[in-house]
């Protein structure tokens, strides 16, 4: 399957000069849909998995059914704000812009094993904010998996030792 004729990149949104990959045509695609989740839940069947931990919103897209394929828990990561419980909270930077990103403290226990699923690694400043907020509750990475990665902005050499996984490239 060739993934990338489902993908629509927008010239210029949300700024001058960003090339936004669009992935709500992929996502209408019910066959696409299932077949992109079932690729990237075979790709990281070799691992244990407690829980994913997917970052808002379009992370919520792809963790969530592939939690449930899985057969495991799915972990919102939200913007600063939205989570009703006790949280940890830090700060992020985007390939175009800032925010906060926040976890509720009970959601992750000491020693689980955790996926972070997400639509796209870009410069890698949401990972990296998500693995921090993931490891100050004591969980343990067992890696990242992308729908789609922006090679060209390096995000994957912010995230030495962790295993990263990625269906479409560009
Ligand atoms: P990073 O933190 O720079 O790696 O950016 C990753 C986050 O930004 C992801 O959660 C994406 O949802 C969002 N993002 C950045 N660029 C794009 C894009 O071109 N298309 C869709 N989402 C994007």
């Amino acid at each position: 399957m060739d993934f990338k004729e489902h993908i629509r990149v927008i010239p210029d949104f949300p700024q001058p000069g960003i090339r936004f990959k669009d992935i709500t045509t992929l996502l209408k695609n019910g066959p696409v849909y299932r077949e992109a989740i079932d690729a990237m839940k075979a790709a990281v069947s070799d691992k244990e998995i407690d829980l994913i931990a997917g970052p808002e919103a379009r992370g919520f897209v792809i963790g969530a059914p592939l939690a449930y394929s899985l057969g495991v828990g799915f972990v919102p990561i939200r913007k600063s704000g939205k989570l009703p419980g006790e949280t940890i909270e830090a700060d992020y930077s985007l390939e175009y812009g800032k925010d906060k990103l926040a976890v509720h403290k009970d959601s992750i226990l000491k020693g689980q094993k955790v996926l972070i699923a997400d639509d796209l690694l870009a410069t890698g400043g949401t990972l990296v904010t998500t693995i921090k907020l993931i490891k100050q509750l004591g969980g343990e990475i067992v890696g990242a998996a992308f729908l789609i990665e922006l090679g060209y902005l390096n995000g994957r050499d912010k995230l030495e030792g962790v295993d990263v996984f990625s269906l479409v490239k560009y």
